[in-house]
């Protein structure tokens, strides 16, 4: 998606070896007209597979997923990081681990939330190893649901999470594909929207 390529060119920084930051439009700040875009485009992607729910995982998938949800005029369930007292019964839970916070902790949706009916569009900010991806089709597959689609905003394609998508029979949609950072650029692959 040229928009966000663009964005990412202007406005985001790399850290280290392999982590972008993009806090001024996705992942703290929001840039909600950008959005609403990039819901449009993952929506074209997924209108003719019966999608009836859209899932992320907090914070940072929910204002993306927002806007594909709007769409798809869909809901939109993000998986919880944290237990909540008010999570009482029919929790379905997967460990993940995160790339960028190192560490593993338990996600959570109440299963009240999702049917053997449903068609899922998972929706995240970053794929990298796909462990939030795989802890997320984990916690669907537990409802009996069926996991159509993976949708990415950002895939850093050097890292392995596609493949291990891939290999479990998810199509994934990528609106950025990240090859490389070259001497603190961004060095883009070819992107699936
Ligand atoms: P994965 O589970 O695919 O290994 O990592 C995906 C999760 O890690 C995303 O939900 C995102 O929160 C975080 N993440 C991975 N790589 C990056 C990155 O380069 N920048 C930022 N801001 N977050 C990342």
């Amino acid at each position: 998606m040229q928009l966000l390529e663009d964005r990412i060119l202007k406005d985001g920084n790399v850290l280290g070896e392999n982590i972008l930051k993009v806090d001024s439009f996705l992942t703290h700040q929001v840039d909600y007209k950008l959005m609403k875009e990039m819901g449009k485009v993952f929506a074209d992607a997924y209108k003719d597979s019966g999608i009836t729910k859209v899932v992320t995982i907090e914070a940072s998938g929910i204002a993306p997923a927002v806007y594909v949800a709007e769409a798809l005029d869909v809901p939109m369930i993000f998986a919880k990081k944290h237990k909540n007292i008010t999570m009482t019964e029919g929790i379905l839970t997967a460990e993940v681990y995160s790339f960028t916070k190192q560490v593993t902790s338990t996600v959570s949706i109440a299963g009240k939330f999702l049917s053997a009916d449903d068609k899922v569009l998972i929706v995240d900010d970053f794929l990298a190893n796909g462990q939030a991806a795989k802890g997320l089709i984990d916690i669907i597959q537990q409802a009996g649901a069926e996991v159509v689609g993976v949708g990415i905003v950002i895939e850093k394609s050097f890292q392995d999470g596609r493949s291990l998508l891939e290999e479990q029979g998810v199509r994934v949609t990528s609106l950025a594909r990240i090859a490389k950072f070259e001497n603190g650029q961004v060095v883009f692959d070819q992107a699936d929207a």
